[in-house]
């Protein structure tokens, strides 16, 4: 193909890895270390060029009632914490610590749950009375916080770095990463994988995994492989330097107002969570998005961003750097799509991370790299099995009614989604063929 430069392809690979952000490097990485060198990485552009470039990168174990969630956060935080000794480069890991909010009962009821849940999977948390908030993060206002919840292990790590980091575990454990070369469809015959195709020849395989991020679902229809998984609109704002601003205080979050603080070019970033989204290019991604942005919708993201700053009010004062917008995939559960698809043997999948892609980017290189080369995943993958989803979710006009109406459960307190969850499900009628089983047995 013109304009991208000739390189020694070769004919056939034990695994493709499709996709170079964080999650098809973890991927690589983990197949590489286990002993899995005859693996090739396929970037269509260059690595991180997708969604990983632009996170804020925030490193939380703290938040989840999964059990496989939590384990998968507290071992991509150690890996972090750990890459740079094996490999050389950093990754930015700064265990500055995490502190979450609650302004509200429901929210407060939810995090002392969520609090003994974690404490039981190992996490070190700490309810913080609204004082002892404000001395860990003096600009926040604390007027009408109930308690903080925070976790001193935690914090952040550069995501670029992490994704480089790992691109370089996976070389230096015998993989090959091949740049600037997109997978243009994948070779299947008698219902099973066989090989990739390139702008450069084919590559004869025995595994697929589909890491290709916001492309994955555009990817995967081409072999009849049901992803349902949508890219949508995900800000943060950035300030120019404040003073007052110290790069040691722990990342804030506070879902009640939409969003989380954490310190940013001697600045403040203010990361948004709006509870009415937009979703992104419904149609189809562009195949030459790279390292892309999304003009900001000043007008629609008015009010949420007003709310958000609220709660460090100095950030309403302080001088704009940058309201960055770039997208992110969103599934209908807001659980990530993992495993083999039902529809092709030995198709694998791992897309669709709703927004905590970095903070469990370790953890499902790890146990998809497991579920390859032993045939099971090592943590329960019930809850994220991509064979639970069904085909009639990947239309566009579900994919566009479904994540408006995800997210807007995403930061809701416990007691509200729940009531709202309930009337949703008496209000829906599900449509034809909804409770076909997907699950292809062999
Ligand atoms: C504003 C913002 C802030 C965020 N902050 C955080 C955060 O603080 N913490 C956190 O955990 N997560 C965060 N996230 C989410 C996180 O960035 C994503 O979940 C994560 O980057 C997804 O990684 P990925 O590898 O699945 O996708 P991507 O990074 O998009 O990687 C997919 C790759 O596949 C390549 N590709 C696509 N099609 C093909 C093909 N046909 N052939 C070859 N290659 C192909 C693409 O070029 C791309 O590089 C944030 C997201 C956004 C938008």
């Amino acid at each position: 193909m013109l304009g991208l430069p000739a390189m020694t392809l070769p004919s056939h690979a034990r695994v493709v890895v499709i996709g170079g952000g964080i999650i098809g490097t973890s991927v690589a990485y983990h197949l590489a270390k286990a002993g899995w060198k005859d693996t090739v990485l396929l970037e269509r552009d260059r690595l991180t060029s997708g969604t990983t470039w632009h996170a804020a990168g925030l490193m939380v174990t703290f938040g989840s009632t999964s059990q496989t969630s939590t384990e998968l956060r507290k071992y991509s935080r150690d890996l972090y914490a750990a890459l740079e000794a094996e490999t050389g480069q950093a990754t930015g890991f700064k265990p500055v610590g995490f502190i979450e909010v609650a302004s509200d009962e429901g929210r407060l009821e939810e995090y002392r749950r969520v609090s003994a849940f974690n404490r039981l999977h190992g996490i070190e948390v700490h309810e913080l009375s609204p004082a002892e908030v404000k001395a860990r993060f003096p600009l926040a206002r604390v007027d009408d916080v109930l308690a903080g919840f925070y976790v001193p292990q935690d914090g952040r790590v550069n995501p670029v770095d992490v994704t480089m980091a790992l691109a370089k575990g996976a070389r230096l454990h015998g993989a090959t990463l091949l740049e600037n070369l997109p997978a243009l469809d994948v070779v299947v015959k008698q219902g099973a994988v066989k090989g990739v195709v390139t702008p450069q020849g084919t590559i004869g395989c025995d595994v697929v995994v589909n890491c290709a991020g916001m492309w994955a679902r555009q990817l995967g229809a081409k072999s009849g492989v049901a992803l349902p998984l949508q890219a949508a609109e995900h800000y943060y704002l950035i300030t120019e330097p404040l003073a007052e601003v110290s790069r040691d205080w722990p990342v804030l979050e506070d879902p009640g107002c939409y969003g989380y603080y954490r310190e940013e070019g001697g600045g403040l970033m203010v990361g948004l969570f709006e509870p009415r989204c937009a979703p992104w290019k419904v149609e189809g991604i562009p195949e030459d998005f790279s390292f892309g942005e999304i003009s900001p919708d000043w007008e629609r993201m008015a009010p949420f961003l007003e709310r958000a700053m609220s709660r460090v009010p100095l950030t309403r004062e302080a001088g704009i750097k940058k309201f960055f917008c770039g997208p992110e995939s969103f599934t209908p559960d807001l659980k990530p799509l993992i495993g083999e698809a039902p529809e092709v043997k030995n198709y694998f999948v791992a897309a669709g991370l709703n927004s905590i892609g970095i903070l469990t980017g370790g953890g499902w290189g790890r146990a998809l790299a497991h579920w390859v080369m032993h045939g099971q995943p090592d943590v329960d993958v019930t809850g994220v099995h991509v064979d639970r989803l069904q085909p009639y979710q990947a239309t566009a006009a579900y994919r566009r009614a479904r994540t408006v109406e995800a997210l807007a459960g995403l930061r809701l307190p416990l007691p509200v989604e729940v009531a709202a969850h309930r009337a949703r499900r008496e209000a829906l009628c599900p449509p034809p063929g909804a409770r076909r089983r997907r699950r292809v047995l062999p």
